[in-house]
């Protein structure tokens, strides 16, 4: 399935892939699984943030191999504990990035 010509002669047998053939052009070369990679972001350097007022979640945050199926369960908890703790302090509160990132540094001491 690497080679183009086979992936889009497979693509063109699948009637609900088959309409995006005409619509586009590849930009990449075939990537299987769109890559099987495990990826962790930081908008942290050398101790600092180097923008401000963005928070990363979901893939932008930490992306996983997508054969351990847990890429949108982790997105979406990692939504909810934002949400939570935007709730708890207020989106102004000063201490919210370093809250956050002890929170974040907990939950993957959990994490096996
Ligand atoms: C082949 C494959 C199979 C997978 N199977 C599973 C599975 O079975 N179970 C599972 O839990 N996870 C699976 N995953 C992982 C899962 O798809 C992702 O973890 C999840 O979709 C991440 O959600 P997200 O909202 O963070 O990012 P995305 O779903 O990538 O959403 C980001 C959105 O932002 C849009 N966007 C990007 N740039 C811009 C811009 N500049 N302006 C506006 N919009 C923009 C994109 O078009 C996209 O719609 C799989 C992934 C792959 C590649």
């Amino acid at each position: 399935m690497r080679d183009p010509a086979r992936f889009e002669a497979l693509l063109g047998r699948l009637p609900v892939m088959a309409p995006w053939l005409s619509v586009g052009d590849p930009i990449t070369d075939v990537t299987v699984m769109a890559g099987l990679a495990n990826r962790r972001r930081t908008l942290i350097r050398d101790g600092a943030p180097v923008v401000r007022s963005l928070v990363l979640v979901g893939d932008a945050l930490l992306y996983t191999n997508a054969t351990f199926v847990q890429g949108i369960a982790l997105g979406a908890w990692e939504a909810q504990a934002l949400a939570r703790l935007i709730t708890d302090l207020g989106v102004a509160d000063p201490h919210l990035h370093g809250e956050l990132k002890r929170r974040a540094r907990r939950a993957r001491r959990r994490t096996p």
